[in-house]
């Protein structure tokens, strides 16, 4: 077994705090990489909380995770000792149903197995994620890294990156659409990067004013304040896609009203509680909602040389490990700019 040290909350009441365990010895297929950098999702905070369902505790958080190889198996054809490698929510699926076999193994149809806070495929063995020295992952499951890129600002695209690009080529978001990403945060300011890289003409819908600078600077086109009630009816019934990254209890029907004739609202962020949706808020212009769970490691890997080739990363702050409990007190209202990335070093 591999010792590994890492950052746990032991339930959902303690703050994160330091915890060694064992990984699994490295596996003919596996590849173990030592972990550099682990960007801060809001899902870890909302996980370490119950915010969604009950969590398996200890719970080591962390699935946007960046490092060097240090160990493959025999099988392992893909990666060699001292690449570049990634992983991102999942590091499993059952391989077998419909979903899997068409690379669309986030939707695994017997349920994958999330970085953390989940099961291997064995369905009893926890997972652990990227709060940590070091991790063993299934070849299949793991990324490569370019070395173009900044090491730290490739990370949140392991989770940021994927989860928004992937909706956008989904419904193939570009030139002569109006995009708006809803909410500046980690998964917002890279909507905002993909939309613009993708053609669209992009607007920021914002609660906070300040970041309108930000905004700007990412390539937004416009920035609308959502509490300002004169902006939101002046773009009733204009953008043709909402990208929903809000991550609290929002009105959606506020928001629907934003889209014109045929617009797609679509949920990534994921808010504890249900919303309640007016039919009205659909019907009067035949408008859609949505969903997108991050993307599937084909796409991810598409994703990650598509930034590589046009220099995207993320806008990062790095954080020493013993300041997670601040980051995470930031993140939850709003205040980060725009992904809070642990440098693992200081573990
Ligand atoms: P984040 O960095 O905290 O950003 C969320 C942003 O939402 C905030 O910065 C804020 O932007 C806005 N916001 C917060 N509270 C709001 C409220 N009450 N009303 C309106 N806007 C509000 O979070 P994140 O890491 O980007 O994650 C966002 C959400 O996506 C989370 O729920 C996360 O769990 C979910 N997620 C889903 C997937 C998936 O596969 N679908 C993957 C990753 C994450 P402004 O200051 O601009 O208003
Ligand atoms: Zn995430
Ligand atoms: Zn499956």
């Amino acid at each position: 077994m591999i010792q590994t040290k890492a950052y746990a909350a032991q339930n959902e009441t303690t703050p994160l705090a330091p915890w060694t365990f064992e990984r699994r010895e490295v596996g003919p297929h596996d590849v173990q990489f030592d972990i550099q950098f682990c960007g801060v999702c809001h899902s870890d905070l909302h996980q370490v909380r119950n915010d969604w369902f009950p969590g398996i505790f200890p719970m080591v958080p962390g699935h946007e995770i960046v490092g060097r190889v240090v160990k493959v198996g025999d099988h392992v054809k893909n990666f060699k000792v001292g690449d570049l490698a990634g992983t991102g929510c999942i590091v499993d699926s059952c391989r077998v149903c419909e979903n899997c076999k068409q690379d669309l193994e986030q939707y695994c149809l017997n349920g994958n197995s999330q970085t953390y806070n989940g099961l291997e495929q064995d369905k009893k063995t926890p997972t652990y994620g990227g709060y940590s020295n070091t991790i063993v992952v299934n070849e299949d499951f793991v990324l490569h890294v370019s070395d173009k890129l900044d090491l730290a600002g490739t990370a949140p695209l392991l989770c940021a990156g994927i989860t928004t690009y992937s909706p956008l080529r989904h419904w193939k978001v570009g030139k002569g659409h109006k995009l708006a990403v809803l909410g500046l945060g980690g998964l917002g300011h890279m909507a905002v990067k993909f939309g613009v890289a993708f053609g669209a003409e992009v607007t920021v819908l914002s609660t906070s004013p300040k970041k309108e600078a930000d905004a700007k600077k990412l390539g937004a086109h416009h920035f609308l304040v959502t509490t300002d009630a004169a902006q939101v009816k002046a773009a009733a019934n204009s953008f043709d896609f909402i990208l929903d990254t809000v991550s609290a209890e929002h009105d959606f029907n506020m928001y629907l009203s934003l889209l014109r004739v045929n617009g797609v609202h679509i949920c990534v962020g994921v808010p504890p509680k249900p919303a309640e949706i007016a039919a009205f808020s659909l019907i009067g212009g035949r408008r859609s909602l949505a969903g997108s769970g991050i993307g599937s490691i084909a796409e991810t890997q598409e994703m990650l040389d598509f930034c590589a080739e046009h220099n995207i990363v993320s806008d990062i702050e790095l954080i020493d490990i013993k300041d997670i409990q601040a980051s995470y007190d930031r993140m939850e209202k709003g205040d980060v700019r725009y992904r809070f990335v642990i440098d693992m070093a200081t573990l």
